[in-house]
């Protein structure tokens, strides 16, 4: 009896018929997706992306090499060398994050005295070996200088997690 009525269901296309009504009335439905990247959709104000090194106006690094993002990353992702100047200040000869170590928890810049490592939310960057995803800090002064005035009006709202 069963194989009867399974030769039936195929003779009428019954499967098929009912996919198609799904289809036909998915069709008239709202859509949950969306074109990206030409599309997008909204971001949370609280979102954490690339990271970038700021400098003062007057062109200076912001950074004063205290080593605290190093101490407080929980991935250890952040590398820093650093060298007294000789007006006595210090400075980072080398800061790298690792961005394949990277949780995004945004403990760096919560512990910057000087807001010198920032979380921007920019997200769309890629790489493709591991050495690309390792951004020196000539690359991270890059993004700082070219988003500064972004990063300067995010920090100035009152951000929930800031
Ligand atoms: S966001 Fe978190 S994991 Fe990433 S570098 Fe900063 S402290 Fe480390
Ligand atoms: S980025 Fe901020 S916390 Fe990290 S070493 Fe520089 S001044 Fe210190």
């Amino acid at each position: 009896m069963k194989r009867i009525k399974r030769l039936f269901k195929t003779w009428l296309l019954s499967e098929m018929r009912a996919g198609l009504r799904l289809t036909l009335r998915r069709m008239f439905e709202p859509k949950t997706t969306i074109l990206y990247p030409e599309e997008k959709t909204p971001q949370s104000a609280r979102f954490r992306g690339m990271h970038a090194l700021r400098r003062y106006e007057n062109g200076e690094e912001r950074c004063i090499a205290c080593k605290l993002c190093e101490a407080v990353c929980p991935a250890l992702a952040i590398t820093i060398d650093l060298a007294e100047r000789e007006d006595g200040t210090r400075r980072t000869t080398r800061y790298e994050i690792d961005m394949t170590k990277c949780i995004y928890c945004g403990m760096c810049e919560e512990s910057c005295p000087v807001d010198s490592i920032v979380l921007t939310n920019i997200h769309e960057y890629h790489g493709e070996a591991h050495y690309d995803l390792c951004f020196t800090k000539e690359m991270l002064l890059a993004v700082g200088e070219r988003y500064e005035q972004w990063i300067a009006h995010d920090l100035a709202k009152d951000m929930p997690y800031r």
